[in-house]
């Protein structure tokens, strides 16, 4: 159980202090594994992670945002504090991977790798306690309820930033496809907004044979998508990226029948707020005024999710130049591109400055995937990578 990739850097005290102990949490990430549980419930995930951290001595603060945590450790004169966060969670889906350490929980299974990032961080923070050398305060952030987008928005809500003051936070995610340990940093947007539109098209219905009776909202449902399509072709900058996605369209029940109304769900990405405005500006009003061009009417409900995750360019130097010199350049990924996936982290970019990165899980299944499994090679790489960034932040 080597956990450690051929290509890294000379070996460091770091390296070889974790490898001493990097069974124990591979271990950890597997119980974890085993035990999954939902946003907001991770009460067992919780109480493993503030014991572990209490005993290595950090000033260990519960229930934020119901299972958040945020420990705490200060050493020497240093005026400067990083937060680190991980987050808790699992998905709302049915494993099929037959491993020896399966989800112990049906219906419930780590499928994003949330029990490797909490298990990375705490292979940090046993290093950082144990021979950390810093002047500062490093926080480490346990986070709930990444998946449905409120974990940090809570804990924020909370007080974190005000109880726990940070001059710049990180947070990292697993890549799949990405080599494994390869790490890969983006300044600017890095990852997109995700909100979702619950849209009903209403006409009138009534027999098949006698459209002129009804008001057909299929066809006006139609006419539609295809409008739909103008909006990232013809309204978004075409220098900036969007996404609409019609998911979902339901209506009517025989073929005989017009039905009254339709039923689409939608998805939309982009990478700026202005975009994102636009997109919640244009798309409701197309949905009204092509129903209303057949007698049809549409009742739009939009929902806003994650903003875009927008990594500060400062912080994200700093980050990737610590990756070069701790780690090596082979590596460090060049030009990284932004993923089109979203990830709630965003809204503590939105309160502090920092950075969020991405390491490659290797060739395994995709996220949200029944058959994907966190790649316990990449834990003691990313801790080690975690205990530099510190240090070097806090020198
Ligand atoms: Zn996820
Ligand atoms: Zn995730």
């Amino acid at each position: 159980m080597n956990a450690i990739p051929k290509t890294l850097k000379a070996h460091d005290e770091v390296e070889t202090a974790i490898a001493g102990y990097i069974d124990e949490f591979i271990a950890l990430r597997r119980d974890f594994h085993q035990y999954p549980e939902l946003a907001f419930q991770e009460r067992r995930t919780s109480k493993i992670i503030a014991s572990k951290l209490s005993s290595w001595g950090y000033e260990v603060a519960t229930g934020i945002a119901g299972t958040g945590i945020v420990a705490t450790l200060t050493r020497g004169e240093g005026q400067k504090r990083i937060g680190i966060r991980a987050d808790m969670d699992a998905l709302p889906i049915e494993e099929t991977t037959g491993l020896s350490y399966e989800s112990n929980n049906p219906g419930v299974m780590h499928a994003c790798g949330h029990d490797g990032h909490a298990t990375i961080l705490l292979a940090a923070a046993r290093y950082l306690a144990e021979q950390g050398k810093f002047s500062g305060t490093v926080r480490l952030i346990f986070q709930p309820a990444e998946e449905i987008g409120a974990g940090a928005r809570k804990m924020i809500a909370e007080g974190l930033f005000d109880r726990f003051p940070v001059d710049a936070v990180f947070g990292l995610h697993n890549w799949p496809g990405v080599a494994e340990g390869q790490f890969g940093f983006v300044a600017g947007p890095a990852m997109a907004s995700v909100d979702q539109a619950v849209i009903r098209i209403v006409g009138k219905g009534g027999h098949g044979a006698e459209p002129h009776r009804t008001v057909d909202p299929v066809l006006a449902t139609a006419s539609f998508i295809t409008a739909l399509q103008s909006v990232v072709s013809r309204n978004v900058d075409p220098q900036e990226m969007a996404v609409v996605t019609v998911g979902s369209i339901h209506a009517g029940t025989a073929s005989n029948v017009i039905p009254d109304s339709v039923e689409l769900k939608l998805t939309m990405r982009s990478f700026s707020d202005s975009v994102r405005q636009q997109l919640q500006q244009r798309i409701p009003a197309l949905a009204r005024a092509q129903a209303e061009s057949f007698g049809a009417s549409a009742d739009v409900d939009y929902r806003l999710g994650f903003p875009a995750l927008i990594n500060h360019a400062h912080e994200t130097g700093l980050a990737r130049q610590v990756a070069l010199d701790a780690l090596g350049s082979d590596v460090v990924e060049s030009g990284f591109r932004p993923r089109t996936a979203s990830e709630d982290f965003a809204f503590m970019l939105q309160a502090q400055p920092g950075s969020y990165l991405f390491v490659g899980n290797g060739d395994s299944a995709p996220l949200h995937n029944p058959q994907y499994d966190f790649n316990d090679a990449i834990i003691a790489p990313a801790a080690r990578y975690w205990v530099r960034l510190a240090e070097a932040f806090l020198q």
